[in-house]
């Protein structure tokens, strides 16, 4: 009998599930203290139930917000300077080394800040 990771990637590929398959499988949650969750799963990318499945889009909501909030310098930064902009692509860099933002984002976020920067009149010396 396939474990319940394999069950879920056959579920998620569009497999056949072999017959002695039960109509659904565990939760693959693990608490802190080893307990495993035991609600089912139906369909869900995760492998989780509705319950935790809910709980690690939330946490992700949360980090998104976290990680936005440190790129802009804050929830009212508007990049209306060229130093501003220096200063988020600067701590693009580290979110991006830390992989709080993958490559492909980094990649993404940088090229809009460099077109962003060449929008911005220089600054007279
Ligand atoms: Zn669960």
């Amino acid at each position: 009998m396939p474990d319940t990771a394999e069950l879920v990637a056959r579920m998620l590929a569009g497999d056949p599930l072999p017959e002695q398959t039960p109509k659904y499988v565990d939760c693959l949650f693990t608490s802190a203290n080893g307990k495993r969750c035991r609600n089912p799963v139906f369909r869900s990318y995760l492998g989780l139930c509705a319950l935790h499945e809910n709980l690690a889009h939330k946490r992700d909501d949360i980090e998104v917000r976290a990680v936005s909030e440190v790129l802009l310098g804050g929830p009212d930064a508007e990049l209306r300077s060229r130093d501003e902009v220096s200063a988020a692509l600067s701590r693009l860099f580290v979110l991006v080394s830390q992989k709080r933002i993958s490559r492909k984002d980094g990649t993404l976020l940088a090229y809009i800040g460099s077109l962003i920067l060449q929008s911005l009149p220089v600054a007279p010396t």
